[in-house]
């Protein structure tokens, strides 16, 4: 989106390490939010709302306003570009549940019996926007095919090693060429990084092999901050042990989580939205059945079911109407396939065994609104680097990301961001590059080349997945942190020795997943030092030995510098908080309030 915005103005290329429709933007699923209205009442307000307190009031609030405003029109230019959207029977854009997106209850009363439809302030609206559970795959090509027509010049195969920095200016990049193993300088006015994800940090996730955070970690290593990453969120239903994502969509269209007793267990955690609560309240659930034993079989897993006749009896389907296997099938196509070739369960006749797996960082590059980078609590930019994507915080997921937030936040700030960059390099001339900037880069290639190997790569990434899945998981005390740290000190140790043992040019695939694991290692040391600084419970952020949050000492993002090889430095930014006038006072527009589903 960012170099489609970009190429109306300036030449742009674009620099991928994968074959960019291989992303995984085309593995996402159930939707994209925008409150189109299409089937139901809807407002930008009431979606603003929601990721507000979806992110546990550690969102940006003008942020969050510009995403969901210009959202409705992303929808409607994506429709335009081609992408396939479902209909409704008039040919409107389909919209579905997802979980903590809501409107206000127009029966609601608070003086209600607790329980019944009157008591509940806010109920589920259909907003998320999908093709059947592919959308993330139609962005993809849609957009693509966009750039080419609009000449985009695309780099595929060129995995980013390096920034070029000189005097806190970005002048472009270094990266290598996959197929040759050549190094290449891009010379540049203006940089954006958007490299997404970095869900492989832990050992059970739904991210592809690929996310490995690449451009936050290189943009760290250049003196940057990172904001926010102890909040990383662990999505519900990963298919058990495996982590391949089974869609909210699911539950969005009416399936059911239960545990060993066949009790719908999210009734006791979230009473009003139940199965639609958050997805870090929905995890913890998990957690807490596991914990005292509810899992099924005595296990760390519990059931998720779509089941015609499981919908049908709780009444979850999105109308409250009765539904049939077909209507299942059709709704979710791959969700469906997945569980029967990777679980071997067919979910139209069983329930499917779930566990919560690493999926999102609401955290990463902190930017502007315009896609700027910036690099202090001051809001000072960096000059010529832009960040946008999962890669990016801008931050409108503050604590915990709404489901199909993502990528409704990759189309609104990707477009402004490309926008921006295409501005400023239109009025800035190219500065020159420094002599070599390649030379550290190389420098660090020939050391891992010239070394004989001291042990597998893969072992140490193991025992960091387990380390960070472990002590730095859904739930976390200052004792498992600070053990978490010490083993990754350890880990650092052994990767500055390591050698890999193909010495080859072409497609050398093993040199590079020793670079990502560098990444992973230096973001990993990241996250737990910001995770082990805030001592409160917020959003995705669970302390055990914290558990209240605290908004006295921690309402504000973290930026974690780096510190030497191993250390990080914690500095706070305060919550860009919107004020507005009320009885001829100024008052805070969303109040903070105790976080309830
Ligand atoms: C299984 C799954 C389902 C999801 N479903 C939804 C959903 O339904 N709704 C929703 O809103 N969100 C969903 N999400 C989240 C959302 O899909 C992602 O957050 C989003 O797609 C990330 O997009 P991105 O453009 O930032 O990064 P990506 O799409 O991951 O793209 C990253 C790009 O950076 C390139 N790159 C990375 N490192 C380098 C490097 N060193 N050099 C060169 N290039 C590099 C890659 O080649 C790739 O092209 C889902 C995520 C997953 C994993």
């Amino acid at each position: 989106m960012a170099a489609l915005e970009s190429s109306k103005r300036v030449g742009t290329a674009v620099v991928s390490k994968l074959y960019p429709t291989r992303s995984h933007t085309g593995a996402a699923q159930g939707g994209i939010a925008a409150a189109l209205a299409n089937l139901e009442d809807d407002s930008w307000e009431n979606h603003a709302y929601d990721t507000i307190k979806g992110g546990d009031f550690l969102v940006d609030q003008t942020a969050a306003e510009v995403l969901c405003k210009e959202a409705v029109d992303c929808i409607y230019d994506l429709e335009h570009m081609g992408l396939p959207f479902d209909r409704t029977a008039d040919g409107r854009i389909s919209q579905r549940r997802f979980g903590g997106h809501t409107k206000p209850n127009p029966i609601y009363d608070p003086s209600a019996t607790p329980g019944t439809e009157a008591a509940k302030p806010r109920i589920p609206v259909m907003r998320a926007c999908h093709a059947a559970d592919r959308t993330g795959h139609m962005i993809l090509q849609t957009l693509y095919q966009q750039c080419i027509k609009q000449g985009v010049t695309f780099f595929d195969e060129f995995h980013m090693l390096d920034l070029v920095m000189v005097d806190g200016e970005c002048r472009g990049i270094v990266a290598i060429e996959i197929a040759t193993g050549q190094l290449h300088t891009f010379h540049a006015k203006s940089v954006l990084i958007a490299t997404g994800g970095f869900g492989r940090m832990f050992k059970v996730s739904s991210n592809a092999y690929a996310l490995t955070g690449d451009g936050p970690a290189i943009a760290y290593r250049h003196g940057i901050p990172l904001e926010d990453l102890e909040f990383y969120q662990f999505h519900p239903t990963g298919i058990y042990r495996l982590g391949i994502l089974l869609s909210e969509a699911c539950r969005g269209d009416g399936g059911v989580m239960f545990n060993d007793k066949g009790e719908r267990f999210m009734e006791k955690y979230a009473p009003n939205l139940k199965d639609l609560a958050s997805r870090d309240v929905c995890s913890r659930s998990i957690y807490q059945e596991v914990r005292a034993g509810n899992g099924i079989g005595g296990k760390d897993y519990v059931f998720l079911d779509i089941r015609a006749e499981t919908i049908n009896k709780y009444k979850t389907s999105p109308t409250g109407q009765a539904v049939d296997s077909a209507w299942v099938e059709k709704r979710l196509p791959d969700i469906i396939e997945f569980a029967r070739t990777y679980l071997g369960v067919d979910p139209i006749r069983e329930p499917m065994p779930i566990q919560p797996t690493a999926h999102y960082g609401m955290g990463g590059i902190p930017t502007d609104v315009h896609g700027r980078v910036i690099q202090d609590a001051a809001n000072t930019p960096v000059p010529g680097l832009y960040a946008a994507g999962e890669s990016a915080c801008v931050s409108v997921h503050g604590a915990n990301r709404l489901g199909t937030n993502s990528l409704v936040d990759l189309v609104v700030y990707g477009k402004r961001a490309g926008r921006a960059m295409a501005e400023y390099a239109s009025i800035t001339k190219f500065q020159p590059m420094p002599p070599h900037p390649e030379l550290p880069t190389k420098t660090a290639i020939d050391g891992l080349l010239s070394r004989t190997r001291t042990e597998p790569w893969v072992r140490i990434r193991d025992e960091m997945q387990k380390t960070m899945m472990d002590d730095c998981g859904v739930y976390r005390t200052e004792e498992t942190l600070t053990r978490a740290r010490d083993v990754l000190i350890g880990l650092k140790e052994r990767y500055a020795r390591l050698g890999v043992q193909d010495k080859g040019t072409v497609f050398n695939t093993g040199l590079l997943e020793v670079l990502e694991l560098g990444c992973l290692l230096d973001l990993a040391q990241a996250t737990v030092g910001s995770a082990l600084a805030r001592k409160e419970s917020r959003g995705a952020h669970s302390r055990e030995d914290f558990p209240n949050r605290d908004d006295q000492n921690f309402f504000a993002h973290t930026l974690a510098y780096r510190d030497g090889d191993n250390g990080t430095r914690e500095a706070y930014k305060p919550v860009d908080v919107i004020m507005v006038e009320k009885n001829g006072e100024m008052t805070t527009k969303y109040p903070l309030e105790i976080r309830k589903y």
